[in-house]
């Protein structure tokens, strides 16, 4: 047979640009040869670039685009990865197998559900469904999920999950990371054991599942081991400091049964995610676990201002673990970055606010700037100063504060106190008493609300017989609670009136019904030290049920402002970058997090958060710090600024006073009427005297 060769040359806008937009460094890596490959480089160093120009070089050589598999961490992270990719290859980079290890996961198992005994419409749990699943887990295991002394739903399956993805036994991971529950380790397995029959049962899988199964389809389906080798003849991995045990082997499974073709790219001292497992040991024994493999490093950051890189550089030093990186700024010279400290929350809020419309009036929109916490609930004091001026926000470390299940449940205590007859608030609130479904809460409110006095008709006999015998203890605890609120003066002190919510039952609620209770219940007290800026709780709810927020108003109609400020958690800010960065709350209990400074280890994990948070900005940057601290009720405390400040070499950032400026108010001249007052003072003095 005659063979005809048909040639293809690389498009010449690529080759281009693999010439202009790398530098000599970067298109080594970029077009490394085949094989095993480290790009080990520090923030801003062009490591997310190299990776995506060496995809596009892959696919210009003619590798199918369909036949690389391009995985990073965060889903956004993978969506500005394949968005960068388009504008290199057009069209091609939709065919790209790119997305997070959950994402590509969840794509391989519906194919190959049956042979793991699920079927192919397996449905994905979320962390509340996850919740209540272990509670019934928990049944069906002898452990009693009211038990005040068992572990809770949230530990157990934080438990079973760090097992999973760190590829531990349970019993390790109790004993390593949770001393204390020793005791219930068999219960503890049991209750794993009935998770997993649950979710089988119900065709449902979690997300650790659907990196777990994929394992599982990889080591016990020999078959389709050697498919997906086949499948994924390059792999590539962005931010392989943050992958965890499970994920490196499924990749380096994948990639030793297939073309061995693996490129990792990441930054150790950037390694954030140890709570879910990650290891950033991973990426350094990379070399040890693929002899021969080649390492390529990049020293120049791009991203940030000299001054920024020399901040970024002088935080990181204080880790004594990682592996040293030196970075030199591209940029010219900019502002150094700002230390503030403010009288209180509030005085940081309002800082921040103003700064952010400064710099908008100087041209830089909203979506070139950044607030980052180390807690989301750090954001809360901020979303209502944000709302109170009406500066447009997307909140990228979890739904809108405001959107939230458990500040709803607050909020229906609030509204019921003002509105005895609020129906929605109501219902809302007897849904959460065990035992009372929609029927029951409809026919208790019905007595509600045929009654003069709403608050009165609760704890009648009458209402009571409405309640199911079983619920009748928990009922009549919940009416106490709401007439202790009530009893705060909550009209007046709305601060009070939460921190009345938050003694009583409602905590236990938040603790059996959703996940991460913990960081709930600091929302809650949050939303306290908001409220106390309020004289009056109508004012309170008022302005959040306006700001829109609340039971989807915004979501079903009004259009999204496309200039919004982002507000983010640091781990949620990976790989990201914008021209202006506040980091906030950067007091030493709050940043670092005091428990995690108190686990080992825990103080260099801290610091490498916020080595990520400072340089993701590319050319302003200003840490603040609240000098107080309250929880909106009892004594305001003095805060400590965060050892990540103080430890830096004063000269590498400037700290900015504050400055009172009152502008100056004209009182306008009085009306007519006011103008007669002093002659009826007047009169007044002289009635008096006469008298
Ligand atoms: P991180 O560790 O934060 O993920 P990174 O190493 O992945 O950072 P990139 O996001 O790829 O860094 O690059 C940082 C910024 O620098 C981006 O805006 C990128 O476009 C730009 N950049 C990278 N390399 C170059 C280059 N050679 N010339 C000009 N700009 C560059
Ligand atoms: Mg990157």
């Amino acid at each position: 047979m005659r063979k005809i060769t048909l040639k293809h040359t690389p498009p010449p806008a690529l080759a281009r640009q693999l010439a202009d937009d790398l530098n000599a460094s970067q298109r080594e890596a970029a077009t490394a040869p085949d094989g095993y490959n480290l790009i080990l480089a520090g923030p801003g160093s062009g490591k997310t670039r190299v990776i995506t120009y060496r995809v596009a070089w892959l696919i210009a050589r003619g590798i199918p685009a369909e036949s690389i598999l391009l995985v990073t961490f965060t889903r956004r992270a993978a969506r500005e990865m394949v968005g960068r990719l388009g504008g290199l290859v057009g069209h091609e980079a939709g065919r790209v197998w790119a997305g997070t290890f959950h994402h590509v996961g969840n794509r391989l198992l519906r194919r190959s559900a049956k042979e793991l005994g699920f079927e192919p419409n397996f449905t994905i749990l979320d962390g509340e469904d996850q919740t209540d699943l272990i509670r019934l887990a928990m049944d069906d295991a002898g452990l009693a999920s009211k038990d005040k002394l068992a572990p809770k739903p949230s530990q157990i399956q934080h438990l079973i999950s760090f097992a999973v993805n760190t590829r531990k036994t349970i019993e390790d991971v109790i004993a390593e990371t949770a001393g204390n529950l020793i005791v219930w380790t068999d219960h503890v397995r049991g209750v794993a054991e009935a998770y997993a029959a649950r979710k089988r049962a119900s065709n449902c899988m979690d997300y650790d599942d659907l990196l777990v199964l994929w394992l599982k389809l990889l080591n016990e389906h020999p078959a389709r081991l050697a498919e997906q080798g086949k499948m994924f003849r390059h792999i590539l991995v962005d931010e392989m400091q943050d992958t965890n045990a499970l994920q490196i082997e499924v990749v380096e499974k994948i990639a030793a049964a297939g073309a061995g073709n693996l490129t990792a790219v990441g930054d150790d001292a950037q390694s954030i995610y140890r709570f879910r497992g990650a290891d950033y040991d991973n990426i350094l024994k990379f070399p040890d676990r693929h002899a021969g493999s080649r390492i390529f490093r990049l020293d120049v950051n791009y991203r940030s201002t000299p001054q920024i890189v020399a901040l970024t550089q002088a935080s990181i030093t204080h880790n004594k673990s990682g592996f040293p990186k030196q970075l030199v700024s591209a940029r010219t010279d900019g502002l150094k970055p700002a230390v503030v400290a403010t009288a209180d929350v509030y005085e940081e809020a309002d800082l921040v606010c103003q700064q952010i419309m400064e710099s908008r009036d100087r041209g830089i929109p909203l979506t070139e700037t950044a607030v980052l916490y180390r807690n989301h609930y750090d954001s809360v004091v901020l979303q209502g100063e944000l709302l109170a001026r009406g500066i447009p926000y997307n909140v990228r470390s979890g739904i809108r504060f405001f959107e939230q299940a458990h500040v709803k449940d607050v909020l229906a205590f609030l509204r019921v106190v003002l509105n005895p007859r609020d129906e929605a608030s109501w219902r809302r609130l007897l849904l959460l008493l065990p035992g009372i479904g929609p029927a029951k809460a409809g026919a208790v409110y019905r007595k509600l609300a045929a009654s003069g006095d709403p608050f009165s008709a609760v704890v009648a006999a009458e209402t009571m017989a409405t309640v199911p015998a079983k619920s009748r203890g928990m009922f009549a605890a919940f009416v106490n609670d709401l007439n202790l609120i009530r009893v705060t003066d909550p009209e007046n002190r709305p601060a009070a009136a939460i921190q009345a919510v938050l003694a009583g039952g409602y905590p236990a609620v938040i603790r059996q019904r959703y996940d991460k209770p913990d960081n709930r219940i600091k929302d809650v007290e949050q939303f306290a030290v908001l409220a106390a800026k309020y004289e009056s709780l109508e004012r309170l709810v008022a302005d959040l049920m306006l700001a829109g927020d609340l039971y989807g108003v915004e979501s079903s109609g009004g259009e999204e402002p496309e200039d919004l400020l982002v507000l983010s958690s640091v781990h949620q800010a990976k790989g990201l970058e914008w021209s202006q960065v506040f980091v906030i709350r950067l007091v030493d209990d709050g940043f670092p997090n005091r428990r995690a400074v108190d686990e080992p280890g825990g103080e260099e994990e801290e610091r490498r958060i916020f080595y990520v948070a400072v340089s993701r900005a590319k050319d302003e940057l200003m840490l603040t710090y609240p000098s107080t601290v309250s929880r909106g009720y009892g004594p305001t405390t003095f805060s400590t600024p965060s050892r990540f400040i103080t430890e830096i070499d004063r000269d590498l950032y400037e700290r900015a006073e504050l400055e009172h400026e009152f502008e100056e108010f004209e009182i306008p001249v009085p009306k007519e009427a006011d103008a007669v007052m002093p002659g009826l003072l007047e009169e007044a003095k002289k009635k008096r005297e006469a008298k």
